[in-house]
């Protein structure tokens, strides 16, 4: 099996942050070539970037997660205007709507999506996308803001329509699959894979969340189980497993343009 890019994952996360050392040092073993540490707020994005600057194979992506948009202020956006530029910042993410869980405003999260938006636009940086029950939402704000969007990005977690898929890479957007698509109740994701173009996939866990089957509810998601995506989406497009990796590098690569192979 080729070696693989985790390209969302949180070792940022309380559940993995001690461990850092141990799955970092196993990255050869476990056919990791690299993983992308995942900010959501101030907090975790100082975080990703300290551990991106401690680790060679350890990149950051940072930015507010719309659950926590009632944080925003300016201090966080002149953090991230002073980050971004950090060889190691690859993206500015995770960014978006999430209507999932009550007393959210959509207001607010339209007003600090859009404020990310002009930040990502103002220092050449590609986006990375959480999107979660509001699809119509997150077309509609993107068509309206389409001239702040130049340097593409990831969808992460892809699990929306095919016709949604078909809109959003439109907007130059690849992307990236977790271990939600192994999950036997993962209705759409067969069809959805057979669909998705190979050079559209990227790779990711969003550990220490959403275990990939057979190990799902038994153990704390982590990089290493990345394979199980990547195995998942071959024997749905009916490839080998090597295709998909060897894709999935290099959109990784394309997409987040200052990741470099080492
Ligand atoms: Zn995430």
């Amino acid at each position: 099996m080729k070696k693989m890019i985790d390209t969302h994952c949180h070792l940022n996360d309380k559940m993995l942050v001690a461990r850092v050392d141990e799955i970092v040092n196993n990255f050869e073993n476990d056919n990791l070539l690299q993983a992308i540490v995942v900010g959501y707020d101030f907090i975790s994005s100082k975080s990703a970037i300290e551990l991106a600057q401690k680790y060679e194979n350890l990149y950051a992506v940072i930015g507010m997660h719309p659950s926590d948009a009632d944080k925003w202020d300016d201090e966080f956006a002149t953090f991230l205007k002073d980050n971004l530029s950090s060889e190691k910042v690859l993206a500015l993410g995770e960014i978006g709507l999430d209507y999932h869980y009550e007393n959210y405003s959509k207001e607010q999260q339209e007003f600090v999506f859009v404020e990310q938006l002009k930040i990502a636009n103002e220092c050449n940086m590609p986006i990375v996308i959480h999107i979660r029950d509001a699809m119509g939402d997150l077309i509609d704000i993107l068509r309206r803001n389409k001239h702040l969007i130049n340097n593409g990005g990831v969808v992460h977690c892809y699990n929306g329509s095919v016709e949604s898929y078909k809109i959003l890479r439109e907007f130059g957007f690849k992307f990236s699959f977790g271990g939600a698509i192994t999950f036997k109740n993962a209705r759409n994701a067969p069809e959805l894979l057979k669909v998705v173009d190979i050079n559209d996939i990227l790779l990711e866990t969003d550990c220490p969340y959403l275990t990939p089957e057979p190990y799902r509810g038994k153990v704390i998601n982590e990089p290493k189980y990345v394979s199980y995506v990547a195995n998942k989406i071959a024997e749905y497009k009916g490839v080998d497993v090597d295709t998909v990796i060897e894709a999935a590098n290099r959109n990784t690569y394309e997409v987040f343009n200052k990741l470099r192979e080492n």
